[in-house]
């Protein structure tokens, strides 16, 4: 394990398995440019090391150049791609193969290829040694890469977290393992919300309320929001994969946060399950489970007293209030069992001031 800056890396694959990777790319090359004379362009800074070693590897004659852009800052994609360094002049005519570190987005890959729009290349191919086809949704094919890798955050061998890492001979992983990833489960008035907003501060985590998540979606008519309404408008339940989509596009865009804590989602078994191999696709897990109980009719009144202050009417009616509780303890049983069976549920008394309850939950967060 090591440490750049605030984070932790794990190794992902050693100098052999990369250098493996760089002399495939140099031998399919080789094998469809034996005849001529490409000119091959490095993007810096991160692809110094990769070009080097390709260059090594690369048995025919070739010219080199760099060409320069800037997008990423820190662990995500800031969208704003510039041009450093510009392309060399004498390509007219020629072949030109890009060499990239890493295919993400593809969004730098989108800025190099309008580069070298109108230049009169005889021909332009992308050689990547890393490509993260899950996430890439550019147009452009890849036509050469050395590996694909899931969706991780890599440093080394010229890629850095913000500078650091770039002279690592190895590749690292961002190690997520020190993640706090909480689902609160709560009845209606337990003080979810209130608590939520408590622990994403302490500790650095994003809140994802599955509720808002589909409101801000299907009111910014985003792809997956506008799937959503499409079941709405019906009235069937919108498939899990799809909630599943835009807890994964919160954590996306998420990167630097130290955590989760998901709300209102899972509510089924199947859901949990879905929720659990998501995360793994991500290296991630659940941490803990945190069921935030009070006896019924102290919630009652909490909502009694929240619903006269907010004019909601289904804070207002006893009888709506005790069926929104029936749905809750039949939804949550599967699911408590499901966390149980995983030793990640944990029981936390909601009834006490609000210091008091975060206390509690913070001794159950400390434990891990
Ligand atoms: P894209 O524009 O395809 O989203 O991202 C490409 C650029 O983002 C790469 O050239 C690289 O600078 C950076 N990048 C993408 N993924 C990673 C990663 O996993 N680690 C590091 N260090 N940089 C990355």
């Amino acid at each position: 394990m090591i440490q750049l800056h605030d984070k932790f890396f794990k190794p992902f694959l050693s100098e052999k398995e990369i250098q493996q990777a760089v002399k495939g790319i140099a031998d399919r090359i080789a094998a469809d440019y034996a005849d001529e004379t490409p000119i091959f362009v490095g993007v810096l800074n991160g692809s110094f090391m990769f070009v080097s070693d390709f260059l090594k590897a690369y048995p025919h004659p070739c010219e080199v150049s760099f060409v320069k852009l800037s997008s990423y800052q820190g662990l995500t994609s800031t969208g704003i791609v510039e041009t450093l360094l510009d392309l060399p002049e004498n390509i007219e005519g020629r072949s030109v193969i890009i060499l990239e570190d890493i295919i993400d987005t593809g969004r730098t890959l989108q800025e190099l290829v309008h580069l070298f729009t109108n230049t009169n290349v005889k021909e332009f191919k992308i050689a990547s040694l890393f490509y993260k086809s899950e996430i890439y949704n550019g147009e452009y094919t890849i036509d050469y890469f050395g590996l694909e890798i899931p969706d991780r955050f890599i440093v080394g061998y010229g890629l850095d977290y913000k500078e650091l890492g770039r002279n690592l001979k190895e590749i690292y992983q961002l190690n997520q393992k020190h993640m706090i990833n909480l689902v609160l489960f709560g009845k209606p008035g337990a003080g979810k919300g209130t608590q939520a907003e408590f622990l994403k501060d302490k500790y650095n985590l994003k809140h994802i309320s599955t509720g808002d998540v589909f409101r801000y979606n299907i009111k910014n008519g985003t792809e997956l929001g506008t799937l959503a309404k499409s079941y709405i408008d019906k009235g069937d339940l919108v498939p899990d994969e799809v909630t599943i989509k835009m807890l994964e596009s919160e954590v996306d865009k998420n990167p630097d946060a130290d955590g989760f804590i998901f709300d209102g989602f899972p509510r089924t078994a199947a859901q949990a399950e879905a929720l659990d191999n998501f995360l793994e696709s991500k290296d991630m897990n659940v941490n803990a489970t945190i069921a935030l109980e009070a006896n019924d009719e102290v919630l009652i009144a909490r909502l009694l007293e929240r619903g006269k202050i907010s004019g909601r009417t289904d804070d207002q009616d006893v009888d709506k209030i005790r069926n929104r509780f029936d749905e809750y303890n039949t939804k949550t049983a599967p699911l408590k069992e499901y966390y149980e069976e995983q030793h990640k549920f944990h029981s936390v008394n909601g009834i006490g001031s609000i210091a008091e309850i975060t206390e509690r939950l913070t001794k159950v967060i400390e434990q891990f």
